[in-house]
């Protein structure tokens, strides 16, 4: 396959299937409409198996970037040039950016959620954090918490066959970054309940909440000083959050999260930042 675009205009896409449901081609068209960028944002709905010929199709165009999705966030590595350390250390990208010839792979989804913290002012840096799971999501939210100097974070995941790759990640990150990392069983009640007494902020990477009314912590376990994120953002109150509502914690769901995450991308392909405010009051409220 080949992607159909206006050859007068730069051109930026999204890879990945389904893509149809994305809200990140309107919010970047708004974005260069506003700021006068001559460009134009593509959702291109592509496979593992297209995906060699849709890269050829960026080497030789005028791009200006792109961003990744589900399920091409580790497969898109082998046609990238380099890769920048939140990548590297999260084995996924989400951004690709043209830099000298070079095709580079970012991921900012673990940024754009450390950005969404500010809306309720919280600022991770010596804070002690537990997050429930250890997929692609939370993968490069744990990495960008590191890189911004949590004191710990203790990663909750099932012991199953994947566990082994999780505590090399996790030992990567403590190596790479000076961060402790520990991983517990997320089916150990007893341990969660101590690693949320122990915790700052919990944050639910898993999507349990998303498609039932289920969590996976007890109430009990929460308490008013707990800062709680459910990286959910449909349904905007899931659960979890809406415990912690209950609770009178700070909560926040994963609504932000895209917004910054797209922001991020937009400032490494325009070096602009992203007219936020406006975006926000267009597509996210
Ligand atoms: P993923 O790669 O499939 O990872 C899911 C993780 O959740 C895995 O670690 C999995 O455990 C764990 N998990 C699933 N069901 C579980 C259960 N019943 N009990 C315990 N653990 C369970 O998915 P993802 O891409 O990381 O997405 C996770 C969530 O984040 C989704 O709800 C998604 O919508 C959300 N998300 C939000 C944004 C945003 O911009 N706001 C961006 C990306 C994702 P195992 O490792 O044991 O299999």
């Amino acid at each position: 396959m080949s992607i159909e675009y206006d050859k007068a205009k730069k051109f930026a896409c999204l890879f990945g299937s389904p893509v149809a449901h994305s809200i990140s081609p309107a919010m970047h068209n708004y974005s260069f409409e506003k700021l006068g960028i001559d460009a134009k944002y593509y959702a291109v709905d592509v496979n593992a198996d297209g995906l060699e010929d849709v890269m050829k199709d960026i080497r030789v165009t005028d791009f200006l970037g792109a961003n990744v999705t589900m399920p091409l966030k580790t497969e898109i590595i082998k046609y990238l040039d380099r890769l920048d350390i939140s990548s590297q250390l999260a084995g996924a990208v989400n951004t690709i950016v043209p830099i000298n010839g070079q095709l580079v792979g970012y991921t900012t989804d673990g940024a754009g959620f450390v950005d969404s913290l500010r809306e309720i002012d919280v600022d991770v840096e010596g804070k002690d954090i537990l997050i429930l799971g250890a997929g692609g999501a939370a993968t490069s939210v744990i990495v960008e918490l590191a890189i911004d100097k949590a004191n710990s974070i203790t990663i909750a995941k099932r012991f199953n066959k994947t566990i082994g790759d999780v505590l090399e990640f996790a030992n990567r990150v403590t190596t790479k970054t000076n961060v402790k990392t520990s991983v517990i069983d997320i089916e150990d009640n007893n341990a969660i309940k101590e690693a949320i007494l122990q915790s700052h902020i919990l944050i639910n990477a898993t999507p349990v909440g998303m498609t039932s009314n289920k969590t996976l912590i007890d109430k009990s376990f929460l308490r008013k000083e707990l800062i709680v994120c459910d990286l959910i953002y449909e349904p905007p109150m899931t659960k979890l959050l809406l415990d912690a509502s209950e609770v009178g914690c700070r909560y926040l769901n994963g609504k932000y999260m895209l917004l910054y995450q797209g922001a991020r991308s937009f400032k490494l392909w325009t070096n602009n930042d992203m007219p936020v405010k406006e975006v926000k009051a267009e597509y996210f409220s």
